[in-house]
């Protein structure tokens, strides 16, 4: 096989349970990247731990609900103390939340919906920035949505959170520019995953590109010399 790409770099995924971030963790540890993988289901990270070791990759399991900030910065301490660096973030963990219109979206849609989609990730750049900008070539990544700039009838709890996850993470990338840090928005495109069921559940799966097909673009989007800084990156099938 050819020199791998990421060897000897500490990657955190966020939603590795399931469908993008756990093939993206799969596909960053086939790099050579030490994962840190995070979710809520236990049993579905030790999969992911599985598939990762019996190909001779690096995975270590972190079980969190992320709507708890006291374990985002707990996390960040244990990464600090035991790698003193994080080189990739990929903050990929979603909710949908309800279809439905937005006069019904209950308080415990939003929060859950802004939640996860939004506040968590600002949560992670507060908790994880100096550990990316003692990298020497920091990779921020964030899973955004079509939905961010669509304007669909039903949508508006996601697409408002995806909005601005976009605002966030593209003014946040501003303030890196004099720095080897950089932080992309990955939209992935419909994608053959749980959440994309519940989206949309007439559709055939099949026709859909699986997460492995998508998740190189975040490899890519990861590596070190990469230099983009502030895009929302369209996964495109070849
Ligand atoms: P899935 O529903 O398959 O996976 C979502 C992941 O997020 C799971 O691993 C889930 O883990 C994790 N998660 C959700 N809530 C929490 C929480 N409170 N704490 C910790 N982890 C949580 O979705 P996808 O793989 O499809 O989505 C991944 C990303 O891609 C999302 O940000 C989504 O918005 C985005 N996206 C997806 C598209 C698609 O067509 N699939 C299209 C465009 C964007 P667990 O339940 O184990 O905690």
């Amino acid at each position: 096989m050819s020199e791998k790409r990421l060897e000897g770099r500490v990657a955190l995924v966020t939603g590795a349970s399931r469908g993008i971030g756990y093939a993206v963790a799969k596909a960053l540890a086939a790099e050579g990247a030490q994962i840190i993988a995070t979710a809520r289901t236990t049993g579905a990270l030790e999969q992911l731990d599985d598939e990762i070791r019996s190909a001779g990759g690096q995975c270590t399991l972190v079980p969190l609900d992320l709507m708890d900030p006291e374990g985002i910065e707990k996390l960040a301490g244990v990464i600090a103390e035991r790698w003193g660096k994080l080189d990739i973030l990929v903050c990929n963990a979603g909710v949908l939340g309800q279809i439905t219109p937005a006069h019904q979206i209950t308080a415990k849609t939003w929060n859950e919906v802004l939640g996860v989609n939004t506040i968590v990730p600002a949560r992670f750049i507060r908790a994880f920035e100096a550990l990316l900008r003692a990298s020497d070539a920091g990779r921020a990544l964030f899973t955004s949505s079509g939905a961010s700039t669509s304007r669909r009838a039903y949508w508006a709890a996601y697409s408002a959170s995806k909005a601005a996850l976009d605002a966030l993470v593209q003014s946040w990338a501003k303030e890196l520019e004099d720095c080897a840090l950089t932080a992309n928005l990955v939209d992935p495109g419909a994608t053959r995953t749980k959440m994309r069921a519940k989206a949309a559940p007439g559709e055939d799966p099949e026709t859909l590109p699986h997460p492995d097909e998508v998740a190189p673009l975040f490899v890519e989007l990861a590596l070190p010399s990469e230099t983009r800084n502030g895009e929302i990156v369209k996964f495109e099938r070849g």
